[in-house]
């Protein structure tokens, strides 16, 4: 008999940093319906299964086909048990009913509505709802209750926040703070990143990096572009962190962990007139602005390529990229630096591809990191 080669199957890895994902989701049914299950186990602070599947949820959001049937997942990895009932429920019934159970769930569907305030994280939601608050009226009626100024700017303004930002309006606020910040500098670099830069249609806010290419000349970029904004009166909030970067530090080991450059969130007013394409005055009940969210953060020039990386996201493209290096290759990565474990120093990049390339990586475009 003749020797019989076994046809390849590309395999699908663990790790989100070996797979291309784009915005296009095969299998949203699926995905839409762990995310819940996900966030729900957020919310009772159980990591291990939200984790689990936030994972699952990646990994099928990389396939170009829609799964059909629970046969075609045999060879997938990161689906547990759990996962395979829910999507088997999904393909005989169209629905899953631990979702729906979730999805009607009072704790739940109030600690989604406060967590979706700007401002407002899982532990202060829970600390509401434990209190008895259930609405926003709830909140803004209890006498007791002392909301930061982050969170008066969430309620402030959360209709206009709430609402997705289109990547016409991202483009737009490019132009503005493209403007403002070759005002201050004129070799100033400014760069898009976070979803836009991944590809998406839409956000829930819009993410800047902002340096010089003078190594140092970085240090007041950042307060002095907020000046900018201010004087052009279209800074609505703004939270300022500035540097506590420390560059003999070894990258943290933590994922969720915020990165140490200076940065600052902020809510910035955005008229209809300067986004092309969009709706002129009257065609709004007469509102000729909305607010947008939008985030900077201003990384020293030798940091650029942590930084871009890290904030290009996605956080499960992030999160797969540290469990890799970890992992895999005995090395730390964060938004700072990388640092190789076994030769015990910091490997230096200048490009994201370079950082690919000092882990052992096929480089990933931003457009295919939506894992
Ligand atoms: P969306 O369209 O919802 O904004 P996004 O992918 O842009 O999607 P963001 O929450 O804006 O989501 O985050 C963008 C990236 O920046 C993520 O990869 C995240 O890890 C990173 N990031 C966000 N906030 C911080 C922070 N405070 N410190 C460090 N990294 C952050
Ligand atoms: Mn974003
Ligand atoms: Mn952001």
């Amino acid at each position: 008999a003749e020797a019989t080669t076994p046809t390849p199957v590309a395999t699908v890895s663990q790790y989100a940093c070996q797979r291309q994902t784009t915005t296009e989701n095969n299998n949203k049914i699926f995905t839409d319906a762990f995310e819940v299950l996900a966030e729900s186990y957020e919310f009772n602070e159980m990591e291990g299964p939200c984790l689990a599947f936030r994972r699952a949820a990646s990994v099928l959001k990389s396939l170009p086909w829609a799964v059909q049937c629970l046969g075609a997942t045999e060879d997938l990895p990161c689906l547990g048990e759990h996962s395979k009932a829910v999507m088997e429920e999904i393909l005989q019934y169209g629905r899953s009913f631990e979702v729906e159970k979730i999805l009607s769930d009072e704790r739940y569907q109030t600690l989604k509505l406060f967590t979706s305030v700007f401002g407002v994280g899982p532990k202060t939601g829970e600390k509401w709802y434990r209190r008895g608050l259930r609405s926003f009226s709830d909140i803004l009626a209890e006498p007791s209750i002392h909301l930061n100024r982050m969170q008066q700017s969430g309620f402030l303004h959360y209709g206009d926040i709430s609402r997705a930002v289109s990547k016409a309006e991202a483009q737009a606020l490019g132009n503005i703070i493209d403007e403002a910040v070759h005002v201050i500098t004129t070799d100033a670099i400014l760069a898009l990143t976070g979803g836009f830069r991944r590809g998406k249609e839409f956000g829930h806010d819009v993410d800047f990096i902002v340096t010089t290419p003078e190594l140092g000349k970085e240090g007041h970029l950042l307060t002095s572009l907020i000046d900018q904004l201010e004087q052009q009166g279209i800074l609505l909030f703004c939270e300022h962190q500035t540097s506590t970067f420390d560059m003999s530090k070894l990258p943290s080991h933590r994922f969720e962990a915020m990165d140490h450059f200076a940065k600052c969130f902020l809510i910035l007013r955005l008229e209809n007139s300067q986004v092309v394409g969009g709706l002129h005055d009257a065609e709004e009940g007469g509102r000729s602005w909305r607010a947008v969210r939008v985030d900077l953060v201003s990384p020293p020039i030798d940091r650029y390529a942590f930084a871009l990386l890290g904030w290009t996201g996605s956080r499960q493209f992030e999160r797969d990229l540290r469990r890799f290096a970890r992992m895999e290759r005995r090395m730390l990565l964060d938004n700072h630096a990388l640092f190789d474990k076994t030769k015990k120093e910091f490997l230096a990049a200048t490009t994201e591809k370079d950082i690919f390339a000092h882990l052992g990586l096929e480089y990933i475009e931003p457009w295919q990191r939506n894992a």
